[in-house]
């Protein structure tokens, strides 16, 4: 049995979905959507799996180091709690 159990709360109920990726490196941001996950049905943390995680700083390096041109982008508003 290799059952794989969610390392936050210990269920092992995992539901495989597409979501929005943000990745954020010195102050810079790439939004990737539709990235695969595991998600835990219990306390919905989320599972990527390694090459995935690869292929979003690819990009985000191809964006920002070598200039690639994304394939939209957006405007984000900023706020300050106070
Ligand atoms: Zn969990």
């Amino acid at each position: 049995m290799n059952e794989t159990r969610c390392h936050i709360c210990g269920n092992s109920d995992f539901e495989e979905r597409k979501v929005e990726y943000i990745y954020r490196r010195n102050g810079n941001y790439l939004v990737v959507r539709d990235v695969p996950c595991e998600v835990c049905l219990r306390c919905g943390e989320r599972y990527y799996a390694g090459t995935t995680l690869l292929e979003i700083e690819r990009r985000f390096k191809a964006i920002y180091e070598q200039h690639n041109k994304p394939k939209t982008a957006i405007q984000v508003p900023v706020e300050v709690f106070a």
